[in-house]
């Protein structure tokens, strides 16, 4: 079973859609049971659309992924207590 972390770590793989098909439909799993990653992914995916928009880039530059994870992990955390 996937947790939050996991989830999160593998959240911009998925919406590239660089993830094989098994951890694919155990990351759709997860959101499908847990609220707080499905907006986080509902929020990256919107963030990353707006953004390869802009730059018409093909991928999100790791610093830019780095503060985006930090801001989701804030924005979660002051949320939720981790399981
Ligand atoms: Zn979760």
């Amino acid at each position: 079973m996937l947790t939050c972390k996991d989830f999160i770590s593998e959240l911009t793989d998925y919406l590239d859609e660089r993830t094989d098909a098994d951890l694919r439909t155990k990351l759709e799993k997860h959101m499908a049971e847990c609220p707080n990653c499905w907006v986080v992914c509902d929020t990256t995916r919107k963030t990353i659309s707006v953004y390869k928009d802009h730059e018409k880039a093909c991928c999100i530059p790791s610093d830019v992924q780095t503060r985006l994870l930090l801001a989701f992990e804030k924005m979660r955390a002051a949320k939720t207590k981790v399981v």
